[in-house]
């Protein structure tokens, strides 16, 4: 399976690409995680992409071209599940080209639905692991009382006008990737509130719909 999963900022890509990648022994590619990880280590590329992470600005799109491009390739072009990427349709077209110069495709196109309001409240509230990556939200699903609290932190980028930042260059650079996808084939829109496990269930249940009709 070659999964994209698609959406706006705080759609809950992340926890449910987690959720797949745990349960179906996929690999979670997330061009967001792999942007902070660069940025924390200062490589050239993580120097570039700063700027732009901490305005809520898209990043150069050969920077993460070439982060998404290795991630696919270390995995083998299989058992993916991509999560941020892409987000404009150039990074689509680069990724329909780079797969198919390896002899493949996507398998599946998998939209979450979540209107701007909800986004917001989302990502105010959110807080990740500072060494895992996983999020959580103060009211939806709080970090467990077990875990060291000095680990559990606020994105820079999920500040209030950067939030807002994010949602405008969403609608502006990303959502018409959407349009693109739907124009060459099948795409599967779910909508993304309610319960995680009610939305894992949907996202399941499509793949496996998916792998029948194949
Ligand atoms: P994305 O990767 O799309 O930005 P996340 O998976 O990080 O989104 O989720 C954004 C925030 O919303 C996090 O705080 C997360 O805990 C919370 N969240 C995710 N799924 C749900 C849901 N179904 N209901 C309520 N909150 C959710
Ligand atoms: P979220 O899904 O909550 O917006 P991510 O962790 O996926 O957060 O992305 C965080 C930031 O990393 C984005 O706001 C953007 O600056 C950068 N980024 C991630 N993926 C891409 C991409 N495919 N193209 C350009 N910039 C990206």
């Amino acid at each position: 399976m070659r999964i994209v999963l698609f959406g706006p900022p705080g759609a809950g890509k992340g926890t449910q690409a987690a959720m797949l990648a745990e349960r179906l022994g996929l690999k979670q590619i997330s061009t967001g995680a792999l942007i902070r990880d660069a940025m924390r280590l200062g490589t050239p590329a993580g120097k570039r992409a700063c700027a732009y992470v901490n305005a809520g600005k898209l990043v150069p799109g050969e920077v993460v071209r070439a982060m998404a491009e290795e991630a696919i390739a270390a995995n083998d072009f299989d058992n993916l599940i991509l999560d941020g990427y892409p987000r404009t349709v150039e990074q689509a077209m680069w990724l329909d080209d780079f797969l198919t110069e390896h002899h493949t495709r996507l398998t599946n196109i998998v939209v979450l639905q979540v209107p701007d309001a909800v986004i917001v409240q989302r990502l105010s509230k959110r807080r990740v692991h500072k060494i895992t990556g996983a999020s959580y939200h103060l009211d939806f699903n709080p970090p467990p009382a077990d875990l060291d609290p000095n680990l559990i932190v606020q994105r820079p980028d999920d500040h209030p006008n950067v939030i807002l930042e994010r949602i405008q260059q969403y609608h502006e650079q990303t959502r018409p990737v959407q349009q693109y996808y739907a124009e060459k084939r099948y795409i599967t829109r779910i909508p993304g509130v309610g319960e995680q496990e009610t939305i894992y269930n949907q996202i399941a249940q499509s793949l496996h719909a998916k792998a029948l009709a194949a």
